[in-house]
């Protein structure tokens, strides 16, 4: 497995890749990799000849009083994760590298979308993300990149993104990877103690209760937000609850089939975020 560290070791890299026809994957992290971000690089393998994975802890999608100074960073398990992974190369630049202290800083940001659900209490969050992974496309060129179900909000910023810049790269979307207790896995459960831990279940039961009320017909979002409400646990602070159309992220009230539930909050201090898709017949 190669390591780069700067840009053009890896554009070297990348140009071999193109003049030898090779399909390139993009699998963008924080790093602190978890099965979650595993099946997001079995799925790249599916799509390409050559996965690449990123990791950077981007500084710009974190606000004032969040967790950027104590986010995992398990470098060398991370590495041998990615290698047991036959991931093909990891791109592991600086902040220098991302944001050139001597070049005018362009932003990237996709403002309608970006200060809905997430982006309320985290204000600078999606410009963040898709000032990064802007870069990271442009400095990488893949044909595809994956992003997980997990993030949904976070998923179609960025497509939107592609979409309007009209860049080449292909968006996938990963389901979410959870633990036995229906947890969605994040690099921050490490966080979460054992009574955090059950308590951080009850998100995803609701979600399931949601999902068999919507199947039973129950279709009204406020009756729904009631049912997550009433078995979500009292220890966790709700940042929001959402039912929203799955492809502009607008609210509805009454669910049509594929529709989504965005549910975000927080367990001592520790955010979570999770969602389901909403299908019945
Ligand atoms: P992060 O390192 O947290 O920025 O996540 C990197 C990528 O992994 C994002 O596209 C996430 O949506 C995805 N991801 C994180 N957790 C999970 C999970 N439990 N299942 C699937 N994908 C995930």
């Amino acid at each position: 497995m190669y390591e780069f560290y700067d840009k053009d070791s890896l554009r070297e890299y990348r140009n071999t890749l193109k003049d030898q026809n090779r399909r390139v994957a993009l699998v963008p992290t924080m790093g602190a990799l978890h099965e979650g971000h595993a099946s997001l690089i079995t799925h790249a393998h599916t799509l390409a000849d050559e996965v690449i994975v990123s990791i950077f802890l981007n500084p710009l999608q974190f606000g004032p009083n969040e967790d950027f100074k104590r986010y995992p960073k398990p470098l060398d398990d991370d590495k041998q994760y990615c290698k047991d992974l036959a991931v093909s190369a990891l791109f592991l630049p600086s902040n220098d590298i991302i944001y050139p202290p001597d070049a005018v800083f362009t932003n990237v940001t996709v403002p309608s979308l970006s200060s809905l659900y997430c982006g309320q209490s985290r204000p600078n969050f999606f410009s963040g993300v898709t000032n990064v992974v802007l870069r990271l496309l442009n400095l990488i060129d893949p044909d595809s990149v994956i992003f997980g179900e997990k993030d949904y909000q976070q998923y179609i910023i960025i497509k939107s993104c592609i979409e309007s810049l009209f860049l080449p790269t292909k968006i996938y979307c990963s389901p979410i990877i959870r633990n036995q207790q229906g947890i969605a896995l994040s690099s921050r459960n490490r966080y979460l103690s054992k009574q955090d831990r059950h308590d951080a279940a009850s998100i995803f039961q609701s979600l399931c209760k949601v999902k068999d009320a919507v199947q039973s017909g129950i279709l009204d979002a406020t009756e729904l937000t009631a049912v997550l409400k009433k078995s979500l646990s009292p220890n966790i602070t709700i940042d929001y609850i959402a039912f929203v159309d799955e492809k502009s992220l607008t609210p509805v009230t009454m669910i049509r089939s594929g529709n989504r539930v965005l549910f975000a909050g927080t367990l001592n201090k520790t955010r979570l975020i999770d969602t389901f898709e909403l299908t019945f017949s």
